[in-house]
């Protein structure tokens, strides 16, 4: 869809606040484990596009029936249906603040209508979670997510306490029907698709910080807790 067309679907909110994260990476490059670590440590919202998708099509909303079709090929969904639903979500007086936005810039247009929602007293900085794909891949393949609160495990490089229970919350682990075989594959081959586009846009505006996404969580985690204390007013 042309780009023009996208804006004026999609009014500016012009988000007023503190510092918006976004996470960029492929999928399994770990942005869900380390913004589930983040949000322990600092009240901040965070907002994955994928998720809110996943509760539309649990809901049988008649949204998350037309994401599905999308989702269960590992394709992209509409920009116009994915970054409204995101625009909706970031109105929310929780966001005032900021949020960790993931998700959200998958391609070079998705990217440009993210930025012309900021306003000018709110700041924003995109973290690329860089991993070769092999490591993405065998990431994705192993992974378990919470049914209920959405925390991701690994079972092999994060296993739950007791087998197919999330420690967080008590709900079942369930493993997403994307994260395998073909799906899993094409998911990483349409990141591909714009990876270097997106990162050059952010580049551009000195808005990027790239992470060597293959070290171990802990690490990668104190990196990102440090961008955050350096940046953000957030307790
Ligand atoms: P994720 O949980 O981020 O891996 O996303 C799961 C699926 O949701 C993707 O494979 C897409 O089908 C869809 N999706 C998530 N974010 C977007 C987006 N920004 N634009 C279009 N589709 C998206």
């Amino acid at each position: 869809m042309k780009n023009w067309i996208l804006c004026f679907i999609l009014t500016p909110l012009l988000l007023i606040g503190e510092t918006f994260y976004i996470f960029l990476g492929a999928p399994g490059a770990g942005k869900g484990t380390q913004s589930s670590l983040l949000k322990r440590s600092f009240s901040i919202p965070h907002i994955s596009v994928g998720d809110l998708f996943r509760e539309h099509v649990k809901n049988n909303s008649p949204l998350g029936l037309r994401a599905k079709e999308y989702m269960e090929r590992g394709e992209l969904v509409p920009t116009s249906l994915a970054l409204e639903m995101l625009f909706e979500r970031l109105s929310d007086p929780s966001c005032k603040e900021g949020a960790i936005i993931d998700g959200s810039s998958r391609t070079l247009e998705q990217a440009q209508l993210l930025v012309q929602q900021f306003s000018s007293s709110s700041d924003y900085v995109a973290i690329l979670f860089d991993v070769p794909d092999e490591t993405a891949l065998s990431r994705i393949e192993g992974r378990l997510l919470c049914s209920k609160c959405s925390t991701p495990f690994h079972s092999l490089f994060s296993p739950p306490q007791i087998d197919n229970i999330c420690d967080a919350c008590g709900g079942t682990l369930v493993q997403r029907s994307d994260d395998k075989g073909e799906v899993a594959e094409r998911r990483i081959e349409i990141y591909r698709e714009s990876d270097a586009a997106v990162n050059h846009f952010y580049e551009q505006r000195n808005k990027l910080i790239r992470l060597d996404a293959t070290q171990p969580p802990n690490q990668l985690f104190e990196q990102l807790r440090l961008i955050l204390l350096g940046r953000q007013v957030f307790s």
